[in-house]
């Protein structure tokens, strides 16, 4: 496994509790979260950023994930949010969705 901490959470190395997962594709909490829900959908295998990515049914995969995550937990109200590059605020370079609910969010956002 690389060194990447998103790999090692997705392909379960410090046993996160998963919101869902499947062969895939995990959902956990964000460490720090900016609102009182903070998830993060990051595909099993190491994809730098949304850059890299060019296989549409991961992509698919991904997106339903939040899907099924947000009906889990039964939020309606959610905003996702896809960092690429460090000039856009990514800091983990292995790609992964916001999925931020729980609070007002503000549209456009400051
Ligand atoms: P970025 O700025 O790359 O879009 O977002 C990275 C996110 O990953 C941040 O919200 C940060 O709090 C979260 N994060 C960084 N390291 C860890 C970790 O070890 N575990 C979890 N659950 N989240 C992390
Ligand atoms: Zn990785």
């Amino acid at each position: 496994m690389s060194d990447c901490i998103f790999c090692k959470i997705a392909n379960g190395a410090f046993n996160t509790e998963f919101v869902y997962e499947n062969d895939k594709v995990a959902v956990f909490k964000d460490i720090n979260p900016v609102a009182p829900v903070h998830l993060l959908v990051v595909p099993k295998i190491h994809v730098e950023s949304l850059r890299e990515l060019d296989d549409k049914e991961l992509m698919g995969e991904l997106l339903s994930a939040v899907n099924i995550s947000c009906k889990k937990l039964n939020i309606t109200d959610y905003r996702t949010v896809i960092n690429t590059g460090k000039g856009a605020g990514q800091e983990v370079f292995h790609l992964h969705i916001h999925v931020i609910s729980g609070r007002p969010l503000n549209w456009p956002p400051g």
